[in-house]
């Protein structure tokens, strides 16, 4: 194994996920290194959703190849599966069940020592103390975000996907996840993998972008780096470059 392959927390070699004529993830190849956050970009049915569902096993590919914090998932998924954990807001939690009721279900399903302290800590964390014991439906999205955060972090994951994780949060709510996510990271130095359509949080949060449009790599870069190459002021404006098929090596920006 390379140094380069032995510092990364994922790999990914032309993965591909067709459903019948329709290629939603093409042959996509990129790598994340231990302790970065990767953005995937891309307009709505870019195959952001479709990528990290094959990440995390619950979907197969059509072809590719991923590794995984060094195994290769597709065969050997669940010797990383308990070293990984997510939170997408397409994906619920029993809703009659309390907060302190569902996290305990994650903690112990992840076999996570001492879970009533786990989740203790995480209400404290992600400041959930006061609806632990609230039944999960009755709280507004934005507070079922937290505790989709919670769940996410219940194990401690080494390797973390957020699909669009300030979704649905007020403006100030959504600055206090990021930040949270910062010290997180910092603090355990997780590698992230996010996608979202909030260009100023993959400016604040991530290393590196990959901009994906119909399933396709189509630029990647750190977010200066994007924003210089395309002779803009934001990643805002790269994006829309990139989603109207601009292309910065043959129709630079004006
Ligand atoms: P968004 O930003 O809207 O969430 P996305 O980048 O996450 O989009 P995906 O949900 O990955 O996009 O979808 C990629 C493509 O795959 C889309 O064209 C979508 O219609 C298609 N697709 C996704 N799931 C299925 C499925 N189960 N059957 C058929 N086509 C699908």
């Amino acid at each position: 194994m390379s140094a380069d392959q032995a510092s990364s927390a994922l790999s990914v070699v032309n993965l591909t996920k067709v459903y019948g004529t329709d290629i939603a993830v093409d042959r996509l190849t990129f790598d994340v290194r231990r302790g970065q956050t990767l953005a995937l970009l891309g307009g709505n049915g870019a195959g952001k959703t479709t990528t990290l569902s094959m990440l995390l096993g619950l979907l197969t590919p059509t072809s590719g190849s991923i590794e995984v914090l060094g195994e290769d998932m597709i065969r050997h998924r669940f010797r990383v599966l308990g070293r990984m954990n997510f939170s997408s807001p397409y994906v619920d939690v029993p809703h009659r069940l309390t907060v302190r009721q569902n996290l305990l279900v994650y903690a112990r399903l992840y076999s996570v020592p001492h879970p009533h302290r786990r989740v203790a800590e995480l209400a404290e964390d992600l400041d959930l103390v006061a609806f632990l014991d609230r039944a999960t439906g009755s709280l507004s999205a934005g507070q079922r975000t937290r505790v989709a955060l919670a769940k996410a972090l219940v194990n401690r994951p080494d390797l973390l996907l957020l699909d669009e994780p300030t979704a649905s949060l007020d403006p100030d709510t959504g600055d206090w996840v990021r930040s949270y996510l910062e010290t997180y990271r910092a603090a355990t130095g997780a590698t992230i993998l996010l996608a979202s359509h909030n260009m100023g949080e993959v400016e604040r949060l991530a290393d590196d972008v990959v901009m994906l449009r119909r399933g396709r790599l189509v630029d990647r870069g750190t977010p200066a780096d994007l924003i210089a190459r395309y002779g803009r002021t934001s990643l805002e404006e790269v994006f829309l470059d990139i989603a109207r098929a601009k292309d910065a090596s043959t129709d630079p920006a004006p």
